[in-house]
């Protein structure tokens, strides 16, 4: 800490005659910024921290704001108050306002608070192709891991943490409001029930380090976008507790040919209106296979020709989706001469107008009702 203290007025950012309330809205709002949990191996925040905590914990108590006010930080120093020295200190200093500020409840059940790490998420994007049929991707990242040299109880290496004074080891505390009395976390071990005397130089007396993972994910054939796979206990450890889980959440890119709805495939198939007349026959790779089908004369757009089985496979189950070839009847664009000359003869045949002829034809015929049913 440096020998120079800044103002405590300065510090919190309120006026010198503010109220009881003024500062604990002032100091909300900065111990919150300022928060250990939020700041993690920011130094400089730790400071800040602990500097505004001074701050409230004597402008709140009006004995102390008093001398504060006639003497300065002399003044207290001459009291024998120097402030809190690490961050557990402050929350053993500051008891019930931490209940407030940061919402920590009673457990219940007396017991000692089995930490839990956090969850994580991935975002996994997976090529058309992986999702249908499965897929091993290494994924690495960064999470907190219980630290090695202290086991996690971020102790320095041969020494131990000692039992908590405060909750007496139990990670309790009876806390008294008005009538009531009710069991909250220890704030001075925050639960754990022990307390660091010396702190392990790895990770700072915290018990975690953060550090990178590499996992393989075996990504399930027919997966779809969207969903999320959940990796058991490939979270955040927790000093000396248990592991969060992994989240992947699995985003599929589309593809340039097929259409996927559910395990069933849909292939767009551009084909002339001349083909579908005539019929033919058509070769179309489908996701894993070459397959040939007959498109019978007189095809019309839009119609469907399904192969069973050459879906996807089904993420819950053996079987897998069906194939649909599906026509998209094209007409063509530019006729060279002899395939107008072809074309017209058709349409003479058929007694079709075209050209400068004009087509007469009545609601009457029937032929509006069958086009649009
Ligand atoms: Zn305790
Ligand atoms: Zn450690």
């Amino acid at each position: 800490m440096s020998t120079h203290k800044e103002d405590y007025y300065v510090l919190l950012e309120i006026e010198r005659n503010a109220d009881g309330s003024t500062i604990k809205r002032a100091y909300r709002k900065k111990a919150l910024q300022y928060h250990p949990d939020k700041n993690q191996d920011d130094k400089a925040a730790e400071e800040k921290f602990k500097a505004v905590s001074e701050a409230y914990e004597v402008l709140s108590d009006t004995q102390k704001r008093q001398i504060y006010d006639q003497f300065g930080h002399d003044g207290l120093s001459g009291q024998g108050y120097h402030g809190p020295q690490d961050p557990s200190d402050i929350f053993s200093s500051f008891g019930s306002i931490f209940e407030d500020f940061f919402g920590f409840s009673s457990e219940g059940g007396g017991s000692k608070k089995t930490r839990r790490g956090k969850d994580l998420q991935y975002d996994l994007t997976l090529e058309f192709k992986e999702a249908v049929f499965g897929v091993k991707k290494d994924i690495s990242f960064y999470k907190q891991t219980s630290c090695e040299p202290c086991s996690g109880s971020g102790a320095k290496k041969g020494t131990s943490p000692v039992t908590c004074t405060s909750c007496k080891g139990s990670g309790q505390t009876r806390q008294t409001q008005g009538f009531f009395s009710v069991m909250m976390e220890c704030y001075s071990c925050r639960g754990t029930g022990k307390k660091i005397k010396e702190f392990c130089p790895e990770c700072h007396g915290a018990g975690a380090v953060s550090k990178k993972k590499t996992l393989e994910i075996k990504v399930p054939a027919g997966i779809s976008d969207g969903v999320r796979l959940r990796v058991s206990g490939e979270g955040e450890t927790a000093p000396q507790g248990q592991s969060g889980d992994l989240y992947v959440f699995i985003t599929v890119k589309e593809s340039k040919d097929f259409l996927r709805d559910g395990n069933d495939i849909y292939l767009d198939y551009p084909l002339s209106c001349i083909q579908a007349s005539l019929g033919c026959k058509v070769q179309v790779e489908t996701l894993d296979s070459k397959e040939t089908f007959t498109i019978p004369a007189g095809s019309q757009h839009g119609e469907t020709f399904k192969l069973k089985d050459k879906g996807v496979p089904s993420l819950r189950s053996r079987g897998r989706g069906d194939f649909f070839l599906r026509l998209h009847i094209t007409v063509p664009k530019k006729l060279s001469k002899e395939e107008k000359t072809h074309l017209e003869n058709y349409a003479k045949a058929s007694g079709l107008p075209f050209g400068n002829d004009v087509e007469k034809k009545k609601p009457s015929s029937g032929f509006f009702q069958r086009i649009f049913e």
